[in-house]
């Protein structure tokens, strides 16, 4: 059914298009810009406004500015972080770059705070030692005050305006162009002027971040729906390890937004009704700077047991003020004024009312260490899709394996952004020209919007009413504890959620700044992951990471040690499995053992 002619499709020619203007996607295209390549980066909102911009806490690197430290001691609390989940090529590669890296940001004009002999700032986060977990705390976080993500985010989009990068700001990318050649493209839709784009590239690079939005509480953006890896399932790509979802200890209380570890990491703690510091019981030694897994299930076991405070019992405390107002104005700046803004509290006099929020997405599109897309091709688990690459927190490397360490993010986007620019360039080199396109390629995107804007579908139900319904089952029965009952009548609802969605449609049939139908396209996205994280952790019978089973309280690394891959297949879920690379590139393996902090 073809709705338009081709003249209403602007087809535009670039070397490469990313998708994505977070981190991620901007270090990517400055590689490209500066090595003067045609870059054009499509983004749905205003580069600024991705949720890069939100980073709080830092970025960790062993630059050993405050403690002695050391890329292998990262690397192997990297590891030992992903409860051996992760791939361990693409760790060593990602904890040996990261001091060159983040001097290289700071050159760029990332303004770091800075100690008192002008070296970079860097605090303890959650999971960091010395001499492999033997030599006690490191501190590695790179800070800019408490509003790092902010910091790197403005400096690459200016440094990116330098380089001549095309910004196309406020388009939707809508369907991926494939043949048998590779990716070829993407189709975009323009927010604001109501009209499709066709961009025609040697490479396409997803950097769409997170999907935070499929839980009912979390620290993620409205924005954080993962476009990139709904891209993916669509265009026939499995995508990886959705099960594993962080849920970040310290949320506001009942309204999500983030309180960054580098509360606990400047000296704050966590209390019980009881005025305890429970943490004590759960990691003797590292205490409140356990990994986030640990910690959000502490948590959760604090509440489940009587001890949650306030008059629903049903959160802990944050407590910092013995801090004191200095330090909190100086490092925590944001912090105090969020505590203030969404719970009224004043977090120099009193303590912060938290518990455990959705946070981070492990999982994500299938990506070797130099960005490239891969899948399962017979028996190479590795298959490079040609023309696709995928970066940032949309991809899945993996470096966080089963759990991500705090201030590895902001770390990844920078590294693999450049690794990913670094590798697309030699693809360029072989592919001069732009092939002939089917003349009906653009036909599926389309089809994607006009299906909305006809206004045929049933209104019984609206997109808000339809996203509620799938956040509060994935809330409900996918949180920080999950047992086989609770999942399968889960994975049952989400189901029937995701059929309804099916028949939906929309009030709004206008083509200008229609923001109805960018949430119903941002829905079906959600869903399409929503239901490929709800089958992959109710077929997942271990504990590992951020996946917390009642019913499999153990780590199984005889069965379970692989990857999830999940695609949509004739509009069924399917699962297959993949191996984890054990093998680092240069340094010994660390094999898997008990995690204990
Ligand atoms: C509150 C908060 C605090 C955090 N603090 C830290 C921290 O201190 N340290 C750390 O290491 N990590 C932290 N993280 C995690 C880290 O910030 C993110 O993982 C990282 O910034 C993601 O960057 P990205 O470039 O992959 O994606 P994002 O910054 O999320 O950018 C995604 C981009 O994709 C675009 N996009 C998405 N879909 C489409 C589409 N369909 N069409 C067009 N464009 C699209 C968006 O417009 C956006 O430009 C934090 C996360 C949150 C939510």
């Amino acid at each position: 059914m073809a709705y338009l002619s081709t003249d209403k499709v602007e087809h535009h020619f670039h070397d490469v298009v990313i998708i994505g203007a977070g981190g991620a996607g901007l270090r990517c295209a400055l590689q490209l810009a500066d090595a003067r390549y045609r870059v054009a980066v499509v983004s749905k909102v205003l580069p600024t406004r991705s949720h890069t911009v939100a980073a709080q806490g830092g970025m960790n690197a062993a630059l050993g500015n405050v403690t002695s430290d050391h890329w292998h001691w990262h690397m192997y609390d990297t590891i030992k972080g992903s409860d051996y989940l992760g791939d361990q090529d693409a760790i060593e590669y990602m904890c040996r770059a990261a001091p060159q890296l983040v001097r290289e940001l700071e050159h760029q004009g990332v303004p770091f705070s800075r100690q008192d002999d002008g070296t970079i700032y860097q605090r303890p986060f959650g999971g960091q030692s010395r001499e492999f977990g033997e030599g006690g705390q490191a501190s590695r976080t790179c800070a800019a005050a408490d509003r790092t993500g902010h910091a790197i985010l403005h400096t690459m989009y200016q440094q990116n305006l330098r380089a001549g990068t095309h910004f196309y700001e406020e388009f939707f990318a809508l369907d991926l162009i494939t043949d048998e050649g590779g990716c070829q493209g993407v189709m975009a839709w323009d927010i604001a002027n109501g009209q499709y784009h066709l961009f025609q590239a040697k490479a396409v690079i997803l950097a769409t971040g997170g999907a935070g939005r499929i839980f009912q509480t979390t620290t993620n953006a409205h924005i954080c729906t993962g476009d990139g890896g709904a891209l993916c399932l669509d265009a026939g790509l499995p995508v990886e390890d959705m099960e594993f979802y962080q849920f970040h200890p310290t949320g506001i209380a009942d309204v999500g937004p983030l309180i960054t570890e580098a509360v606990r990491g400047e000296g704050g703690y966590l209390l019980n009704s009881e005025g305890e510091r429970f943490m004590q019981r759960y990691a003797p030694t590292a205490k409140d700077l356990a990994s986030r897994d640990v910690v959000s299930r502490a948590i959760a076991i604090e509440i489940r047991e009587g001890r949650g405070c306030g008059p629903k019992k049903d959160h802990a405390l944050l407590k910092l003020d013995h801090l004191g107002e200095d330090l909190i104005l100086k490092r925590l700046p944001n912090i105090h004024e969020l505590a203030l803004r969404f719970s009224g509290v004043d977090c120099t006099k009193e303590p912060i009312p938290v518990q455990p929020t959705a946070h981070y997405t492990m999982g994500g599109v299938p990506s070797n260490r130099f960005g490239e897309v891969v899948f399962t091709q017979g028996k190479d688990t590795e298959t490079v899709m040609p023309g696709l690459y995928a970066i940032g927190e949309a991809a899945c490397v993996s470096v966080h394996g089963a759990n991500r360490l705090g201030g590895n993010s902001l770390l990844e986007i920078i590294v693999f952004g450049r690794a990913c620019g670094n590798q697309v360039m030699k693809r360029l080199k072989a592919h001069r020209y732009h092939p002939k396109l089917d003349p009906d390629c653009w036909q599926p995107g389309v089809e994607r919007i006009e299906r909305w804007l006809s206004g045929s579908g049933e209104r019984d139900k609206r997109i808000a009413q339809l996203r509620a319904e799938m956040q509060s089952v994935m809330q409900a029965h996918f949180s920080v504890y999950r047992t086989e009952d609770v999942m399968a009548e889960g994975v049952q609802h989400i189901e029937t959620v995701a059929a309804q969605l099916q028949h939906a449609g929309i009030e709004d049939t206008n083509r200008l700044f229609n923001t109805e139908l960018i949430e119903a396209l941002e829905l079906e996205n959600l869903m399409a992951l929503a239901r490929v994280t709800a089958a992959g952790a109710l077929a997942r019978k271990e504990s590992r990471g951020a996946h917390a089973r009642d019913d499999y309280p153990e780590r199984d690394d005889k069965t379970w040690m692989k990857h999830t891959l999940g695609r949509i297949c004739d509009g069924k879920v399917e699962l297959d499995y993949k191996p984890v690379r054990t093998r680092p590139m240069t340094v010994e393996s660390f094999p898997p053992k008990k995690r204990v902090y």
